[in-house]
């Protein structure tokens, strides 16, 4: 059934959301205080007629990239962001640029930063399809799966406040202004957080698939397609073949890679898989909209990962001389083009990723 939502509707549930993000500043309007707040979360920007990337500003608490596409019958929303309240930002973006109602919400994996904020479109839009791979719902409700679902929010809620009571101490014995800053920043945001958290009621997806399932739009077919285990073991990747462009969450993304859910050999493959694809534009989990030369930077990263821990093992080096020499050794080709960002440098996650590659390969944990 088509419905267009009237400006009416609209605002009636969007009122209703906001009543839920909490106070306003009263020396600004509403309508003013909603805009800051949304550009401090994403700047929406047009990849094509019709389809914009939300781009997430760097968090404390990470939010993912969402890829916005226009449709005739209503919006299609990839990736839901780790909160309610940021989803609920977006779909006020959404609302400057459309009227028509949100109808499918895709998650790309089950991580925490991808799908926490799924009820924000479950509230708003009753008849809302989130779809998502078989794999990632079974992740999302196995309370062992790793960094997201359902077991991943208990044990958030465990951890927050010894990590609240943490920023605290460190706030206390900060004294230069800048790190003070910093760290009073980070602990509004993870006590604001914490205090979603608490209150979700997590929205699973509805709809789910094995290998693949096509939405056939009037002048646009959107593809999703699990493509072999990867990052998770339930990546899907979206996929528009007139307009060439691919969202991809966190398989391909601007920053180092996480490898702790992940596969690193099949991963590899798994990007082989996704090049026979064509198209020139990447929405990817994290970082800037890019074209198809990331890809090809991250799977040689991955490979060239692999073949560097394989050898220092075959040598007889333990992990902690792995980790101690292979960061440099890949240093010069890339530490720069992974460190782009604030969050998710090379010098930051080239540890753990050397451990999973050790775990996962060469333990094969
Ligand atoms: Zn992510």
């Amino acid at each position: 059934m088509q419905h267009l939502w009237t400006r009416r509707e609209f605002l009636t549930k969007l009122g209703m959301a906001a009543g839920a993000i909490g106070m306003l500043n009263h020396f600004r309007s509403p309508s003013v205080f909603a805009r800051e707040e949304r550009m401090e979360l994403f700047e929406v920007k047009q990849v094509a007629d019709g389809i914009y990337a939300a781009i997430a500003v760097p968090q404390h608490k990470v939010n993912c990239n969402a890829a916005v596409i226009m449709n005739e019958d209503g919006v299609v929303v990839v990736d839901t962001h780790s909160k309610p309240s940021a989803a609920r930002a977006l779909v006020k973006s959404i609302a400057e640029i459309t009227r028509k109602p949100v109808r499918q919400v895709i998650n790309t994996h089950f991580h925490w930063d991808h799908w926490q904020g799924n009820e924000a479109y479950s509230a708003l839009f009753p008849d809302i399809e989130i779809i998502a791979s078989q794999a990632t719902r079974e992740n999302m409700t196995n309370p062992n799966a790793g960094n997201g679902g359902l077991g991943s929010i208990e044990r958030q809620l465990k951890t927050l406040p010894e990590e609240i009571a943490q920023l605290q101490a460190d706030l206390a014995k900060a004294s230069n202004a800048e790190v003070r800053s910093r760290l009073e920043s980070a602990l509004q945001q993870t006590m604001a957080y914490l205090g979603e958290l608490k209150g979700l009621k997590p929205a699973l997806p509805t709809l789910t698939f094995e290998r693949s399932l096509t939405l056939y739009k009037q002048g646009r077919e959107i593809r999703l397609l699990f493509l072999g285990r990867a990052h998770t073991s339930g990546d899907l990747f979206v996929y528009l073949p007139k307009e060439k462009i691919l969202v991809t969450g966190d398989c391909i993304i601007d920053w180092m890679p996480f490898l702790d859910d992940g596969y690193p050999e099949e991963w590899v493959k798994t990007l082989d898989e996704v090049e026979k694809l064509d198209f020139t534009t990447m929405i990817m989990g994290h970082g800037q909209v890019a074209g198809r030369d990331r890809l090809v930077f991250l799977r040689s990263f991955l490979a060239d990962l692999i073949v560097a821990v394989k050898k220092a093992a075959a040598d007889g080096a333990t992990l902690d001389e792995i980790k101690r020499h292979v960061p440099d050794q890949l240093a010069p080709q890339y530490e720069q083009g992974m460190s782009k960002y604030p969050r998710g440098q090379y010098r930051e996650r080239i540890g753990g990723n050397i451990e999973a590659v050790y775990t996962k390969v060469i333990r094969k944990g």
